[in-house]
């Protein structure tokens, strides 16, 4: 049995074109401009990853969940949520959409990694927490466990399972790539987490050496492929320039192996994973 990758489509979301991308600058400005931005964007998917392997199911992000559309899911007083638009149908929620595949997310998950806490990659919590072991890097779980800062930086705490203290990823993992070190994830090294922070505290990503190609799941890293390779990062990010030094990580991994780079919100990463396009790196 190899390693097979499924992409989980949890509804849509528009959002203001200055999320997508601005050039590094001052935080608080960056944010201004998007809470002025009266502009949308083409919806972009909300994608969950349930990967298959001989040691288990494996989950990297959680997707959105039905219940955000509903008024008071999201604090009154959670600015971000006026100035994003979402679409996710009742059975487009994680737990639905593993059970319509013969998975039951209360017993077949090994382990879910969590890129961040952001509610689009957490929605789906609920559905898996408390059975399946929920992982996050120590630095995102320092800066997310504070429900105020969490809530005001686009997390949900509020909709979080009562109690909810993720397992904590340990960097005893190898050096691969650019990076001096990774998070293990299996025991046969194939899964393993990477540090690319920026678009929040501790947010990382997830690499699969498969027998031909390697996968690299970048979450929040990059909005997309092309915003990656011109180095764009995302508008509203804690640290734009931390943020673009992981983009550089990123595209020197891919310049040293053939990698499939699988982007969270972009419609492509279907096609891409299909014909297991390889992404090379255009010189900076
Ligand atoms: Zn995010």
């Amino acid at each position: 049995m190899s390693i097979n990758i499924r992409i989980i489509e949890t509804g849509s979301i528009r959002v203001r074109p200055s999320l997508i991308t601005q050039p590094p600058g001052n935080v608080l400005l960056r944010r201004l401009k998007f809470l002025s931005d009266r502009q949308w964007t083409d919806p972009i998917p909300i994608y969950a990853f349930l990967i298959t392997h001989p040691e288990g199911n494996f989950l990297f992000d959680l997707g959105e969940t039905p219940k955000c559309i509903q008024k008071g899911y999201f604090p009154w007083w959670q600015v971000g949520q006026y100035c994003v638009s979402m679409d996710i149908k009742p059975d487009q929620g994680l737990g639905s959409q593993l059970r319509a595949q013969g998975i039951d997310p209360e017993v077949d998950i090994r382990a879910a990694i969590v890129s961040h806490l952001h509610s689009d990659h957490a929605g789906g919590l609920p559905d898996i927490y408390g059975k399946a072991d929920v992982f996050v890097s120590q630095s995102h779980w320092d800066a997310f466990q504070k429900p105020f800062y969490a809530t005001m930086e686009g997390a949900n705490p509020s909709a979080w399972p009562e109690g909810f203290a993720p397992s904590i990823l340990k960097p005893d993992g190898p050096a691969i790539g650019p990076w001096k070190f990774s998070y293990p994830i299996t025991k046969d090294g194939k899964i393993l987490a990477v540090d690319t922070p920026g678009h929040v505290p501790g947010h990382v990503s997830l690499i699969i050496i498969d027998d031909d190609v390697t996968y690299l799941l970048v979450g929040d890293a990059a909005y997309s492929l092309e915003l990656l390779d011109k180095e764009m990062v995302d508008g509203i990010n804690s640290d734009p320039y931390v943020a673009l030094e992981s983009q550089k990580m990123i595209k020197e991994f891919c310049s040293q192996r053939p990698v499939v780079v699988l982007p969270s919100h972009e419609y492509d990463s279907v096609r891409r994973l299909e014909a297991k396009e390889v992404y090379q790196p255009s010189k900076p």
